[in-house]
């Protein structure tokens, strides 16, 4: 899997803003967000670069840059581990993970199209609560270390890396999600 085909697992989905839509490039990272994770890769070059962003790509990228510059000190990070036995059928979308309204189809968000949503919508990790879709996700990277972010200044934010990539997440700011 190529360092792009990972990003694109973390931009938005029918999000209108390109800088969420699109995997972003600034200087040599990769970027990727949808607003609630953001990952940030090096650009190996070995795939076409993606769409140069806009003002508001090099505006995010100077942010989470300067996230991860203060969390790479972060030595209390712990492999991730996730066991979600099951996935049940997503009751918002059709069979092709599509949601129709009027004239407008688009991509579940809440499943991303797939047609399956984790039954437990949230994943208690290091005593905060985190959605359980990015959890899933972030479970699949090589070598995957997550812990709470040291310096983020923002409660509960976790942060993680992984061969090739870091990133942070914010936590759900609920104790309980259902
Ligand atoms: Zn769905």
């Amino acid at each position: 899997m190529t360092n792009q085909n990972i990003l694109l697992k973390f931009t938005a989905k029918n999000d209108f803003r390109f800088h969420l839509e699109h995997i972003c490039k600034n200087g040599n990272y990769l970027y990727a967000t949808d607003g609630a994770i953001c990952v940030r890769m090096a650009d190996d070059g070995s795939e076409p670069t993606p769409l140069q962003g806009d003002v508001h790509t090099e505006k995010l990228s100077k942010y989470i840059d300067d996230w991860l510059e203060k969390e790479s000190e972060n030595q209390n990070l712990s492999p991730l581990v996730f066991d979600v036995p099951r996935r049940v059928e997503c009751l918002n979308c059709d069979e092709d993970g599509l949601i129709h309204e009027g004239d407008r189809c688009y991509t579940c968000g809440d499943c991303d199209g797939s047609k399956l949503v984790y039954p437990e919508r949230a994943q208690s990790l290091c005593g905060k609560n985190f959605q359980t879709k990015y959890i899933a996700k972030l479970s699949k990277l090589p070598n995957i270390k997550f812990g709470l972010s040291q310096n983020c200044g923002r409660d509960g934010m976790a942060y993680f890396t992984f061969d090739g990539g870091q990133g942070v997440l914010m936590h759900t700011g609920r104790t309980a999600y259902c």
